[in-house]
């Protein structure tokens, strides 16, 4: 069977449910799923073990050559050679994401990285600024969303299914901080790209979701092929 040449850029807000969704796209469509958010997570928890202030851009900088990220044979995310797991998906480790990403070195790095796993095509590739700036030239783009308030239930029945404490309106709090260190900041803000695909997902559930960005993707690429 031959592999799909086309990459797929998929961008949008925190917990619009992208990563869900696009690992069930990889699987059906045989692309890889690459998550650039768990690079800026993983450098993100290296710098809080290491006691670094994430609000201070010179010593996140400084840091930032020990903060060594690759993958294991099994495609597991590293860093420094340490698969972290669910370690990176703690909401201190969010926001801390949020706030490492917004430094150009820290960009700099992961978009490298990113460049190269999609440079043979076949990949699906979340994150937020897939579509402007990491993959420009990829074949489809897609911009999911949904509404601030649905975003954050999501998260929040995903910590509760995960026994991670917290109340919604933390989980709100957080989603609209985010929401808005993403789209404010001066490096590759949150943004939609001119020629990406709009797709409000409030009131679609996680199947109709799955079905409509694959309708896209088959409509953009003439790829009929569907795997079950
Ligand atoms: O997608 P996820 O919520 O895991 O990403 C964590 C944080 O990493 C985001 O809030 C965002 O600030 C940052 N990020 C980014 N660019 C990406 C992916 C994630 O700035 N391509």
């Amino acid at each position: 069977m031959v592999r799909p040449y086309y990459n797929v850029a998929v961008d949008g807000p925190s917990g619009a449910g992208k990563s869900t969704i696009c690992k069930a796209i990889a699987a059906k469509l045989d692309l890889t799923y690459i998550d650039t958010g768990a690079m800026y997570r993983a450098i993100a928890y290296g710098m809080i073990i290491a006691n670094v202030d994430t609000f201070d851009e010179a010593a996140v900088v400084h840091h930032l050559p020990n903060c060594h990220i690759d993958y294991d044979a099994f495609h597991q995310l590293r860093l420094n050679g340490q698969v972290l797991g669910d370690l990176i998906r703690a909401d201190n480790v969010s926001l801390a994401a949020s706030t490492i990403a917004r430094y150009q070195p820290v960009r700099d790095y992961c978009v490298a990285l990113q460049q190269d796993m999609a440079s043979n095509g076949g990949c699906i590739m979340d994150g937020r600024d897939i579509g402007t700036v990491v993959l420009p030239n990829a074949e489809v783009k897609i911009f999911l969303t949904a509404d601030v308030e649905e975003r954050a239930k999501r998260r929040y029945l995903q910590n509760q299914e995960k026994k991670i404490e917290c109340t919604y309106a933390q989980v709100l709090d957080d989603v609209k901080k985010r929401d808005q260190q993403d789209t404010t900041r001066i490096h590759s803000p949150l943004v939609q790209a001119k020629d990406a695909i709009l797709v409000d997902s409030s009131t679609l559930d996680f199947d109709a979701t799955v079905t409509t960005l694959i309708h896209i993707i088959q409509t953009q690429t003439g790829d009929g092929e569907h795997h079950d």
